[in-house]
């Protein structure tokens, strides 16, 4: 039974991509029907359009649509000719597709730690990491704010490395006026369907200003061939469907309006926690924009309240619970626990709260009451 005035029976998910649908599935509809009269599946105009909305959006010369985020990253390093017997900085805590785009390459991923405050790459750490074989640092824009890029580039450039920022948590996201993605040599997109910009399957775009990086991405996603049966270079079918396109135009005209939303529910959240007492809430950073893409609190009995939460139908995120340096996929790269201290911290206290555009002001309020009588949860005055 549901009460008047309250949300509580109500599941409330971590994500609600049919409200979304529901408030944009006409203009959707139109776009589809559009693709499927001109049969324009593959190298589609309708990629095309997306392409230089992208760009435009981004603030960068060019977009090269792809087919996923991981494939995005895995592009971005080939065309910066990275491979074999090179090294690729980036951080433990982030989504695997990071890591295995760097593997895939041939390279070697090279952990920093994270800075405490932003969870982002601490780029203090960057020194000591630094080889003879290093060729690029991979800063991940987690959970929708930016790294601190100054230094990074900074760096960077003093090293003569490549900086390949993963912003598929970050569509939207400023640093210092500019738009994530737009700063280092490439920046690289997810629009898997949860993303801030999301697709209706998988797609991925890589934006640079670079013209000659992006020419070499555009073969390396449609088998090295510049034209049809001329293939100059190994390449691979990496290419976004005229669908993917079609609606991602349709949806970029909405992503400043969610974003605004997402920053909101942020804002509501920390005024409604401000005061609970173990628990550690995001912080936007003042260089730039948090788009919030997930918004995660640290408290140290994350899993029984999550169960509670679960318990009352109320689902929440952990990003990520076992960070990429302890994966039986990473063996081979000879790291321990107690490596990247502040990356394990996160990994076992870290909660994503429900967060999306369509949310309303009960939910986020209910999810907080029942978050502050959860079992687990210190109790203040
Ligand atoms: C989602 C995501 C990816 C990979 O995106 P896919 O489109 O699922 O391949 C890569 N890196 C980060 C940080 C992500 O969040």
């Amino acid at each position: 039974m549901q009460r008047p005035g309250d949300a509580l029976g109500d599941v409330i998910p971590f994500v609600d991509l049919k409200a979304q649908y529901r408030s944009i599935g006409g203009e959707v509809r139109e776009a589809f029907a559009e693709v499927f009269e001109e049969a324009a599946f593959v190298a589609s105009p309708f990629v095309a359009r997306f392409e230089e909305d992208f760009a435009a959006y981004c603030g960068t010369r060019h977009a090269v649509a792809v087919s996923s985020g991981t494939c995005a990253l895995w592009v971005a390093l080939l065309g910066l000719g990275i491979g074999p017997g090179d090294e690729v900085i980036t951080v433990p805590n982030t989504f695997v597709g990071t890591i295995e785009a760097i593997r895939l390459t041939g390279a070697k991923p090279v952990f920093v730690d994270v800075d405490a405050a932003t969870y982002n790459l601490d780029h203090r750490l960057l020194g000591s990491a630094v080889t003879a074989r290093t060729r690029a640092i991979l800063p991940v824009h987690l959970f929708g704010q930016t790294c601190d890029l100054g230094p990074i580039l900074d760096l960077a450039r003093r090293l003569g490395l490549a900086v390949v920022e993963d912003a598929s948590q970050a569509h939207g996201a400023e640093y210092e006026g500019r738009r994530a993605g737009s700063l280092g040599a490439a920046g690289c997109f997810s629009f898997y369907p949860a993303k801030n910009l999301g697709a209706y399957g998988e797609a991925g775009a890589v934006v640079t200003d670079d013209d000659e990086l992006a020419g070499r991405i555009r073969l390396l996603r449609d088998h090295g061939a510049p034209e049809k049966y001329h293939h100059v270079t190994f390449g691979w079918n990496a290419r976004m469907d005229g669908l993917q396109g079609a609606a991602l135009r349709v949806k970029l005209r909405h992503l400043e309006a969610w974003n605004e939303a997402r920053r909101r529910h942020a804002r509501q959240y920390g005024e409604l926690l401000g005061e609970a007492a173990d628990v550690v809430l995001p912080m936007e950073a003042p260089y730039g924009r948090h788009v919030y893409h997930i918004y995660a609190i640290r408290i140290p009995r994350r899993d029984e309240v999550k169960r509670h939460l679960e318990s009352v139908g109320i689902f929440c995120g952990l990003h990520y619970p076992i960070p990429l340096h302890l994966q039986a996929m990473c063996v081979d790269l000879g790291y321990r626990e107690g490596d990247f201290p502040v990356a394990e911290e996160c990994a076992r206290t870290f909660l994503s709260l429900p967060i999306y555009p369509e949310l309303t002001r009960e939910q986020v309020a209910r999810v907080v009451r029942e978050l502050k009588c959860s079992p687990g949860m210190a109790r203040t005055g």
